[in-house]
């Protein structure tokens, strides 16, 4: 089902096969279904629920992963009626956030927005505390509901108060990992260390470019999410002035909003730079859409009122009219390539430019 328009939707299914395969899938078929809103009890509704049932079957899918949020009834509908396990946009998300959190602190982010996800979706489904920590494995569907009962409501209340003293755990110990964090950026906030912060849409080319301006050795993957953790490293300027540069976490349309409260502090850091540099994939079909996107997470964390420097990627492989186009649109962005180097030494410029000058220190020299 889909708000948008035929295209819309048909981008964002795009991205979806990508967000499964880089969470380990094999995408077999894709189906779209036009509706003015989401059927109650299945989201598609009944019709398009048998075309699904029939697509699984002739494929021999295992899984259907549905682009959109789905009720607990749904999940619950859809699995009994297509006997395969349903995974919705959120908890593919939620997955491949689970595969490729790092750090001690981006993990324990990612368990706190699996259960805050899982919380609500708790019901009798003879479902174990310890399978259901670990991703988007719910259910497992097959069997068909008539006489398989789940736990009883005692051991469901249990399960409950578990998972939100396993909350209340994880929201302290993050919060204890932001003060630690918070204090580092004091320290190079008294320094007076201009920041950058690099945002943009998850592979529109971040870590290639954070690569190519600094020198690190970052992981570039063509896959989405490859940056999780915050990257930060230190830059300099052609008069030899310090500056550091962070990569941040991965931006996606429909993020879920346990996403960004989970990892609000790890967005937040972007809230304290000096200049956000925000990188557009030249090459993708709606890049609007990604800057919106983008721009609504940055906002939601208080990192809109930020100078902007937009710069539209990839120019090596986009092709003229599209760059035209943009030009027209963004006539102050920076256009470059992470692959063949052109225009780095434009955007070196430009970010130089931006960046806040030291006070100055004057030094009089008595006759
Ligand atoms: P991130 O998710 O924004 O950090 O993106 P990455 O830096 O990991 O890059 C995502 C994908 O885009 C990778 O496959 C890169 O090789 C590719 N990529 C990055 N920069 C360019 C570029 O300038 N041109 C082309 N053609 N591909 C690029």
């Amino acid at each position: 089902w889909t708000e948008g328009t035929q295209s819309d939707a048909e981008n964002s299914l795009t991205e979806l096969a990508a967000l499964a395969e880089t969470a380990g899938s094999q995408v077999l078929e894709g189906l779209i279904q036009r509706r003015n809103r989401p059927d109650p009890a299945t989201y598609i509704g009944r019709g398009k629920v048998d075309d699904l049932g029939s697509v699984v079957f002739s494929t021999g899918a295992d899984t259907v992963i549905c682009d959109g949020e789905l009720s607990p009834s749904q999940l619950r509908n859809l699995e009994q009626r297509t006997k395969v396990k349903v995974v919705d946009r959120t908890a593919l998300i939620l997955d491949i956030f689970a595969q490729h959190a790092k750090s001690k602190e981006g993990k324990a982010q990612v368990e706190l927005a699996q259960l805050q996800y899982l919380l609500p979706r708790l019901r009798g489904w003879g479902e174990t505390l310890s399978r259901q920590t670990g991703g988007s494995g719910r259910g497992g569907g097959a069997g068909g509901g008539v006489g398989l009962r789940g736990p009883g409501e005692t051991k469901l209340e249990t399960d409950r108060r578990r998972i939100r003293h396993r909350i209340a755990r994880l929201r302290r110990e993050i919060k204890g990992m932001t003060t630690v964090r918070q204090t580092k950026r004091a320290r190079r906030s008294r320094n007076a260390v201009p920041a950058v912060a690099i945002a943009g849409y998850t592979n529109a080319g971040k870590s290639s470019l954070l690569n190519r301006l600094t020198g690190a050795g970052v992981l570039v993957e063509n896959a989405l999410f490859a940056t999780l953790d915050p990257t930060t490293r230190r830059a300099t300027t052609s008069d030899g002035r310090l500056y550091t540069l962070s990569d941040t976490v991965g931006f996606v349309r429909h993020l879920p909003h346990q996403i960004v409260e989970a990892f609000r502090s790890t967005l937040e850091e972007v809230g304290d730079a000096d200049l956000v540099v925000h990188v557009v994939d030249g090459t993708h079909p709606d890049p609007e859409e990604q800057v919106r996107a983008v721009r609504e997470v940055l906002a939601e964390v208080g990192a809109d009122r930020l100078p902007e420097l937009l710069v539209v990627n990839k120019t090596d492989a986009a092709d003229e009219e599209t760059l035209l186009r943009l030009k027209r649109l963004w006539p102050e962005a920076v256009f470059v390539s992470a692959y063949s180097g052109r225009g780095l030494d434009g955007l070196r410029e430009a970010i130089e430019e931006r960046l806040p000058r030291p006070a100055v220190e004057v030094h009089a020299v008595l006759p």
